[in-house]
């Protein structure tokens, strides 16, 4: 069975550890840089990213983690663990940084706040033959794909923080996106019971 590390210092661990031990994986909470060790691939949870970001920095893991998966590590990222993996945030809290690893920028919250959570079924053909249900808590969206990233799904732009504001019609915001061996969700797959990520995450290792 794969080793998977599950960055532990913040964020929904439990469920992450739940869903890839339920689909034949082992796992390990990853809080300092020994803990990258033998590692077959590495799953950054939903939580607060500038959480994450400064605990990271403060158990010396952050770089450690960018080196490991720029140097191959597969990493999957949900909603928080899709900010930390991104090369930008366009709006961070003071002082926040990321691991710099994914060639995307994030805007966080970009749907609004917490009341305006919301749950949609995304058509993923790349990851899933039916629709994957999704449920977005404070989300993330990407606002610029690098080269090489693919789009795995996006919503409409109408979905968008502050959409209703401006009349110009905005492109759909991707909210699950893959570039090689780095994939990113702006959702959560560990707290709905769909697994289709993760069953593709674990398909790659
Ligand atoms: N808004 C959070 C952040 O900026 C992400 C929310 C989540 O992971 N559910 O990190």
């Amino acid at each position: 069975a794969p080793a998977v590390g599950v960055f532990a210092l913040q964020g929904d661990v439990r469920e992450h550890v739940h869903v890839l031990e339920a689909l034949g994986a082992r796992t390990r909470p990853v809080r300092r840089a020994a803990d990258l060790a033998g590692l077959d691939g590495i799953v950054l949870p939903g939580g607060e990213s500038s959480v994450m970001d400064r605990l990271a920095g403060i158990m010396g893991l952050k770089a450690p983690l960018a080196d490991a998966v720029r140097g191959g590590l597969p990493a999957y990222g949900t909603c928080a663990g899709m900010i930390m993996l991104a090369a930008g945030i366009e709006n961070p809290a003071p002082g926040q940084g990321s691991l710099g690893v994914l060639d995307v920028t994030v805007r966080r919250n970009a749907f609004g706040t917490q009341v305006d959570s919301f749950e949609a079924d995304l058509a993923v053909p790349a990851v899933s033959a039916d629709p994957v249900h999704a449920v977005f808590i404070r989300a993330p969206a990407v606002v610029r794909v690098g080269a090489g990233v693919e789009v795995l799904a996006a919503v409409p732009a109408s979905r968008a923080a502050g959409a209703d504001d401006d009349g110009a019609p905005a492109a759909d915001l991707p909210v699950a996106v893959r570039a090689g061996h780095v994939t990113a969700t702006s959702f959560h797959p560990e707290v709905t019971g769909d697994w289709s990520f993760h069953r593709e995450f674990l398909r790659g290792l």
